[in-house]
């Protein structure tokens, strides 16, 4: 893997163009993996195929009001590239950020984008995956051979939103919308409008359309957990104040910000309703003791099962509080020509319904993959960390974290690729397949994810299509920050569970 291509604009013939690694999707991800590579092999050639036709991934398909992170982007940027915004960020900001790590870094030249990835097939006569994408310019057909795939599609469809089918949806007068295809030309100006849902899509796009709509109405079938606050760091604040260099700003931010959750996180299972008083309190302190919070804002489940969304400065709550907008909790009967008959027999009026009702679920990028010949389902394969996959050879898949940010397993996994190509170098080897060692081979399988730990609607959809996961911890995708970052970059990489050849 010692060449030295760059990716070129492809030349005109039907030859597959080589590259020793090559990255799927130009997200967060993929865009932090470029930057590994280019840093610690920069000997390295590999290329970015994107489907969309510009980097950003998620911060670039959605483009619905008010969209932002949920989560702070001390960790929720790279390690390498101090953040100095609010910690909560609008998809603007975010891509901005991007922009600056492609910029700065001279990432533009190995990204192809508008090229769709259709199928990827594994030879082990030659050692090599064949890539097939489409180039939405024109609809032709390239193909790309690499020795290394890293898989850097994100987990959801960017244009194809999840809407549960509701009966009488098509007699609605009004418009249907899903945030993920959110119509740029929306008048939502003087209009009823209905969000479904309890996310943080839905606390996100509430707040940013009440002004202008006659009224919005919070419809959801179960409460959800919120931390409202002010949108600032007090510690980087005052490290700014005394003048510190933002490289050790957004260390330290980094460090207190994991301290902080690793408490949190640890509270939530070991004083849940300690935990769980707190975060009522945070509500009530903006909704008043006369709010009904044990109907619209106590979940039922314990703090930190399902991702919690932070609230920059209660906008949420301050619309409910100036009577721009209402929570409703109650079951959808059926869609009306005028809006909607909850289960509990009141009708809710509306000119547009909003269905921020979450995802669908994208397996390794809705890519055909094919492995000497054999049509490859995940499902039958066990997990080896959440990140690769047994007889699935020379891949990676960087599933990030739910609980802590994202981005911190992406960095995470970019290091133990980059680490794992020089082993394969030193050892002279083109293969690496992850494999059951004999002590695995009887022990029980069950699904990717435990759903005790985290249950998320679109993975419990899609838990049959994903790969499974064993009873040690070399087969488990834990989404345990706090573990992984000493054992990702201790894994022993002659240890039997990879096969190298
Ligand atoms: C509204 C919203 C807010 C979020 N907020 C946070 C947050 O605050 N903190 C947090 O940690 N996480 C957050 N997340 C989760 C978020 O998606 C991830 O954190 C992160 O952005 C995922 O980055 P990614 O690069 O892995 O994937 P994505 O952003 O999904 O990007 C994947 C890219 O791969 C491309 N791709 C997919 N398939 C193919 C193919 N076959 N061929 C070519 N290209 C392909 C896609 O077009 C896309 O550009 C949020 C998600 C949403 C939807």
């Amino acid at each position: 893997m010692e060449t030295n291509t760059l990716a070129q604009p492809e030349a005109q013939s039907a030859s597959p163009e080589h590259f020793d690694v090559l990255i799927v999707g130009a997200g967060i991800s993929g865009i932090g993996g470029a930057y590994h590579l280019t840093k610690q092999r920069p000997q390295t050639s590999f290329v970015v195929l994107e489907a969309l036709e510009s980097f950003g991934g998620t911060w670039l398909s959605h483009q619905y009001p008010g969209i932002r992170s949920d989560s702070d982007l001390y960790t929720f940027g790279y390690r390498f590239k101090p953040w100095v915004g609010p910690p909560i960020a609008t998809a603007a900001e975010i891509l901005t950020y991007m922009d600056e790590v492609i910029e700065e870094n001279d990432l533009g030249r190995h990204v192809r984008y508008g090229h769709k990835i259709t199928k990827a097939v594994w030879s082990s006569q030659t050692n090599l995956w064949t890539i097939t994408a489409v180039r939405a310019e024109d609809g032709a057909t390239r193909t790309f051979t690499t020795n290394f795939l890293w898989m850097c599609q994100g987990y959801y469809r960017q244009l194809d939103g999840y809407t549960p089918e509701w009966e009488g949806m098509d007699s609605f007068k009004g418009q249907i919308v899903h945030p993920q295809n959110w119509p740029k030309d929306l008048d939502y100006k003087g209009k009823r409008v209905i969000v479904i849902g309890s996310g943080a899509t839905a606390a996100t796009l509430v707040p940013a359309i009440a002004g202008d709509c006659q009224h919005v109405t919070l419809l959801q079938r179960s409460p959800t957990y919120f931390i409202p606050g002010r949108n600032e760091n007090e510690l980087a604040d005052t490290l700014r104040t005394l003048q510190i260099d933002e490289t050790w700003i957004h260390e330290i931010v980094r460090r207190k910000v994991l301290h902080d959750q690793a408490e949190f996180t640890r509270r939530s299972i070991e004083e849940s309703e300690v935990v769980r008083g707190e975060l009522l309190e945070g509500v009530k302190a903006f909704l008043g003791p006369d709010f009904d919070i044990a109907k619209h804002f106590t979940p039922s489940y314990r703090p930190w099962r399902q991702r919690i969304a932070f609230v920059p400065d209660g906008d949420l709550f301050q619309g409910i509080n100036a009577g721009k907008a209402t929570v409703v909790t109650d079951h959808i009967d059926r869609f009306t020509e005028k809006g909607i008959l909850l289960k509990s027999g009141e009708t809710l009026e509306a000119d547009i319904i909003i269905s921020a009702t979450g995802f669908k679920l994208n397996v390794l990028g809705d890519i055909a993959f094919e492995i000497d010949g054999k049509p490859l389902n995940f499902a039958d394969t066990v997990t080896y960390r959440g990140m690769m996959f047994t007889g699935v050879p020379n891949m990676i898949w960087v599933f990030g974290y739910f609980r802590a940010s994202w981005t911190l397993r992406a960095d995470l996994i970019s290091d133990f690729v980059c680490r794992l190509l020089k082993h394969m170098e030193d050892k002279g080897v083109h293969k690496v397949v992850p494999t059951l060692r004999p002590e695995d081979k009887d022990m029980p399988l069950s699904g990717w994810i435990d759903p005790e730990n985290f249950n998320p609607g679109y993975l419990m959809r899609g838990m049959h299509l994903l790969p499974r996961r064993g009873d040690k911890p070399e087969w488990q995708h834990t989404q345990d920050y706090w573990a992984e970052k000493d054992e990702i970059p201790a894994i022993n990489l002659d240890d039997p569970a990879f096969s190298y050849a």
